[in-house]
């Protein structure tokens, strides 16, 4: 059995002081919540802050994208050696939001993990269908082609990446997948895994993401094949982000 991993995609919010309060919420939730592991992905400007404040804790810190050089002259842009420095452990990458709002492909999502496990920084890649795909009957092809994108580099490694299943039409919008409809989607990634490697499928969890709260959390985890959880709306805010990890 994987262990449970519960990560907060905080987005573009609590940058400042009110995310460093928030993380030492976090730290103080996963004392009650030793059976399962912890992420907590604040804005670029407090990266450093709270790693330094998580140090130890038993909560890791992802970033919520990086760029897949490691150096140059690539304004605005953050790359993967310096979210090591700055005490990342995780990144996030191919969000949809990035995918959608900042024109990330299937081949720059390849390129980003292939970068992030190359400098040290475990991926939590993201994949899942729009609503028009899923009313045209394409979800799982939609998510098998996202996943077959970058399924050799994780397989390339031995280190243990996340996979998150995040439906575009579940994510903001107070709608989630049922817990069926989820599994139907977690176990076929998982199949496409085994079929890459065993070990592969064994290390690598698969995460659900789209709102997830504190109410849906237990029958959600509770699937065979969802290990973990990714939380936008409902990390922000230490008792629902807590109430979650404690349904892990
Ligand atoms: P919500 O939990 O707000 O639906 O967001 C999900 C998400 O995008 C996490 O990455």
């Amino acid at each position: 059995e994987r262990r449970p991993l519960i990560a907060g995609n905080w987005k573009m919010f609590h940058g400042g002081n009110s995310g460093l309060a928030l993380a030492a919420d976090v730290v103080s939730i996963a004392k009650r919540v030793p059976h399962a592991d912890l992420v907590i992905s604040p804005p670029y400007t407090i990266l450093g802050a709270v790693s330094l404040d998580c140090q130890g804790k038993k909560v890791a810190v992802a970033a919520q994208n990086l760029h897949a050089k490691d150096k140059g002259a690539f304004t605005g842009e953050i790359s993967g050696p310096m979210l090591v420095e700055s005490g990342c452990t995780w990144v996030i990458i191919g969000h949809s939001e990035r995918r959608q709002l900042f024109g990330e492909t299937d081949a720059t999502v390849a390129e980003k993990t292939a970068a992030a496990l190359q400098y040290g920084l475990l991926p939590i890649v993201c994949v899942g269908e729009t609503l028009a795909e899923r009313e045209a009957g394409n979800t799982l092809a939609v998510v098998k082609r996202q996943v077959e994108a970058f399924l050799d580099i994780l397989a390339g490694s031995d280190k243990a990446a996340a996979i998150a299943y995040e439906p575009v039409w579940a994510i903001g919008t107070g709608k989630n997948a049922g817990p069926a409809e989820a599994e139907e989607v977690h176990a076929a990634i998982r199949a496409w895994l085994v079929e890459k490697s065993p070990a592969l499928a064994q290390r690598t969890r698969v995460l659900y993401g789209g709102s997830v709260k504190p109410d849906n959390a237990k029958a959600l985890l509770g699937c065979p094949n969802v290990d973990g959880a990714l939380i936008g709306g409902a990390s922000l805010d230490a008792a629902s982000f807590g109430a979650i990890a404690e349904a892990a």
